[in-house]
């Protein structure tokens, strides 16, 4: 079997068309849908994250601000900035670009962020709201694979998903998303005795490890769903300097019954579901 490729380009073209509808039809009635990105330092793929954020506000006409500051910027400083931003109605999402510099207490600067503008969706609210099965902000990896779901007609009802990553961005939140679906569902890790035993167990594969081609075949039930959330560059071998993910791809999609690729999976969701969460908090600010 060859594996159904599940395309994140063309999928999150399909979402930007309609939010491009649905920003204009909010400008109509005065509102353009804003969204501040704060950068601190100089981390050169944070700031290649951050460049992206911005290009994709532009393209579906929304407005946004780049707030960069340099790495020993006081804390205080930033704070401030947030509590200027929570107050500003031009802006209806906020975001700060982790990770944050050694000296700062990242919770204390995400929980600094007014939950109504939380469009990363980690402020302790907006996690609370998850768990309870009222999300009000999905963080956006977790809520693009979601969609890959649904574009690709899986019902996730009675199906068994292993999620390999416990994070709070991805692993954590995807795990209660499954379980919101109706799958059942196992949450793999470090400390995990015999990964093997869970994925090949599962009809839904999520791989959030952050290895490159961890996840190979033989780990894979025939005809599963793969969900590679994972973005690597390789050190070495003859792909030295390439993109690749946490699933061995060459050789899972000979198994799997659909596949995320990398790049063009899962990684234009994850900016096209930030544009999604702002622009339901932009329209939730003038209901
Ligand atoms: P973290 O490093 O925060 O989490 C990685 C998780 O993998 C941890 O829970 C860790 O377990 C687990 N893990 C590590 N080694 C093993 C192992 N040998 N067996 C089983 N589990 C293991 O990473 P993130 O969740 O932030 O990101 C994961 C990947 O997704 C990265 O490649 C990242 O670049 C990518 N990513 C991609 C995005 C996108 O837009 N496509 C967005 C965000 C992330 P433990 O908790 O025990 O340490």
């Amino acid at each position: 079997m060859t594996a159904r490729i599940l395309d994140g380009n063309a999928l999150a073209q399909t979402l930007r068309a309609d939010f491009k509808t649905r920003a204009e039809a909010l400008a109509a009635r005065g509102t353009r849908p804003g969204l501040a990105v704060i950068l601190v330092g100089e981390d050169p793929a944070s700031a290649v994250y951050v460049r992206n954020k911005v290009a994709a506000c532009e393209k579906a006409s929304f407005h946004s601000e780049k707030i960069v500051y340099p790495a020993d910027v006081a804390q205080d400083v930033v704070l401030a900035k947030i509590a200027e931003l929570n107050a500003n109605p031009a802006i209806h999402g906020i975001l700060v670009q982790l990770p944050l510099p050694a000296h700062f207490d990242s919770d204390r600067v995400l929980e600094a962020i007014a939950p109504a503008k939380d469009v990363d969706g980690f402020h302790a609210e907006n996690v609370g709201a998850l768990m309870q099965g009222q999300p009000r902000f999905i963080p956006c990896t977790p809520y693009g694979v979601t969609k890959f779901f649904e574009a690709a007609g899986i019902d996730l009802k009675g199906k068994e998903a292993v999620v390999i990553g416990r994070s709070n961005i991805v692993g954590k939140p995807m795990a209660m998303l499954l379980l919101q679906a109706g799958a059942t569902v196992t949450i793999c890790h470090s400390q995990t005795r015999d990964l093997a035993f869970h994925t090949k167990r599962a009809d839904v594969l999520v791989a959030a490890v952050g290895r490159p081609r961890f996840v190979t075949a033989d780990m894979v039930k025939p005809g599963a769903v793969v969900i590679d959330v994972g973005i690597n560059r390789l050190q070495d071998g003859p792909d030295a300097g390439k993109l690749c993910g946490d699933v061995d791809f060459d050789g899972v999609r000979e198994v799997a019954g659909a596949i995320t690729p990398v790049p063009g999976g899962v990684g234009p969701m994850t900016i096209t579901m930030l544009l999604a969460n702002t622009l339901e908090a932009a329209e939730r600010s003038v209901r």
